[in-house]
């Protein structure tokens, strides 16, 4: 080993103990810290923070990169390292056109902001918010532009989240997911909602979190290797392959929120929990493709979790856990977590609108970016793209453009990763069924265990060594298109809508 590799191993280590400090601090702000103590963990976050950014713009760790993508160098080191050195430098130098102050003063803009948006989001008052989403979008476009100089804007934040994807790409499975979609839910509403009342009652948190418990052991969530918590929001936490945290928020009058949570964050943790180990410490650890990572929270969620077949075996449990169920019939559950119609918010919205939803957010970005349209004009335009897209109007700004907070921290870019993720499904979907047979078939037998090591093996095990392109030529053989999430949706739902395709 080089002089200079050691030292750069030594380096990467000495970043990932500054990333593991600031991982726990965000995880205890968010899970544990009193309202007292808020205040002393913001500034220990600042101040790793800064050391943070140091470290990964500091001439000594430039050198070094430059060392190592040299030919002589780079072609000594095995592969995890060499991206590790190129993914590094990019970011590195990416990070080294940004002068400090203006860094500094974009965290300080987007933390305000997003205190406004949460303020503005209760009032249901987008004027209130207007002048601080100004303010973060042109500096967002600012330090997209320090980053890229040469690139469209927009296009570099799409990359930031979702490594090699661009909007030509995007617009391109999005038209052919929109065409796809329209029909299928045309259909959906005609045969009408189901009854639902049976599902009304309080269920108790306790009993609630024991299902969250058994929910994550039968989709293969090691519990020796995780840890679980409550939040406002649910989130995942990685801090290392042996150490990865999913939270839950719950609610008494609506047990099937908390149960998707579950299931969703699991998928996500399960993803962190099989990265090779071999991996530990270099870049291919850490995987911040949100789109690859989302495919896989929402296979587990969507894909596996909103079938019959995923219950059949685990019913009974669950109606010992919560004895509301000895009265709710599978077919009665089956509707509830499948019951299609447009609605206002996107975070409740079922599986097939919720494509729209994302699509809504996907071409409002491109009109702030690409056309430049004032802010004032953004609440008007929201409504007549849902007004467009799943034909209601939002009667208030707090149940349309005020609803989520990305934007308000300046995460554009962000919103279609979630769709990506669901695209990829599909396409997932087909390729495991031509391995393993019947997905209905693996589930109804309670072989639930064969799906996430088929996932294991083909997806978590490589970490972020493949971005989600390479991903997908990989396991399906083919590029991204939206035909197998269309295939799907429009077979799943003929069948329980009953309905012909
Ligand atoms: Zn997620």
């Amino acid at each position: 080993m080089s002089d200079t590799l050691k030292q750069f191993k030594d380096y990467l280590h000495t970043m990932r103990q500054y990333d593991h400090v600031l991982t726990l601090l965000y995880w205890d702000l968010s899970t544990a810290a009193p309202e007292k103590g808020v205040e002393a963990r913001m500034r220990a976050i600042n101040y790793f923070s800064t050391e943070a950014f140091r470290l990964s713009t500091a001439d000594e760790y430039g050198k070094m990169l430059h060392e190592l993508s040299q030919p002589a160098q780079f072609d000594s080191l095995d592969p995890a390292m060499q991206l590790t050195v190129k993914r590094n430098l990019r970011d590195y130098e990416r990070f080294k056109r940004i002068p400090e102050d203006f860094y500094t003063a974009y965290t300080e803009a987007k933390t305000r902001s997003e205190r406004i948006w949460e303020k503005a989001k209760r009032n249901s008052d987008f004027s209130e918010f207007s002048p601080y989403l100004e303010k973060v979008i042109s500096m967002t476009k600012e330090y997209v532009h320090y980053m890229e100089p040469d690139q469209d804007p927009y296009e570099v934040l799409l990359d930031l989240y979702e490594e090699g994807m661009d909007s030509a790409t995007i617009d391109r499975v999005f038209e052919e997911l929109k065409e796809g979609l329209l029909p299928l839910l045309g259909k959906i509403e005609a045969a009408g909602r189901p009854n639902l009342s049976a599902l009304e009652g309080h269920y108790d948190i306790a009993a609630q979190k024991e299902v969250q418990s058994m929910l994550l052991d039968y989709i293969g969530f090691d519990a020796d290797a995780g840890t679980t918590a409550e939040s406002e929001h649910p989130f995942t936490t990685d801090l290392c392959i042996g150490d990865v945290r999913v939270t839950n928020h719950y609610n008494e009058d609506d047990p099937i929120s908390a149960m998707f949570s579950a299931i969703h964050e699991g998928g996500h943790a399960i993803f962190g929990q099989n990265i090779d180990p071999a991996y530990e410490d270099t870049a291919v650890e850490q995987v911040n493709m949100m789109g690859l990572h989302e495919s896989q929270s929402r296979f587990f969620e969507n894909i596996l979790g909103r079938r019959r077949s995923f219950w059949e075996p685990i019913y009974d449990k669950l109606s010992s856990l919560l004895p509301q169920f000895k009265q709710i019939p599978l077919d009665t559950f089956c509707r509830a977590i499948n019951d299609v119609h447009p609605s206002m918010i996107r975070t409740e919205a079922d599986e097939v609108t919720y494509c729209l939803h994302i699509i809504l957010r996907y071409e409002m970005e491109k009109a702030i970016f690409r056309d430049n349209v004032p802010v004032d004009d953004l609440p008007a335009l929201w409504n007549d793209k849902m007004e467009e897209l799943l034909g209601i109007r939002p009667q208030n700004d707090a149940e349309g453009i005020l609803q989520d907070m990305h934007w308000s921290d300046g995460s554009f870019g962000y919103f279609p990763s979630y769709l990506l993720g669901s695209m990829y499904d599909g396409m997932f979907l087909e390729a495991l069924e031509k391995e393993l047979g019947d997905v209905d078939e693996i589930l109804s037998d309670g072989r639930i265990r064969d799906i996430t090591a088929w996932l294991n093996e083909n997806i978590h095990r490589n970490g972020s060594f493949y971005n989600s392109s390479e991903v997908l030529q990989r396991v399906c053989g083919q590029k991204l298109t939206a035909r197998p999430l269309l295939d799907y949706f429009n077979k799943k739902y003929a069948k329980l809508y009953g309905f012909d395709r």
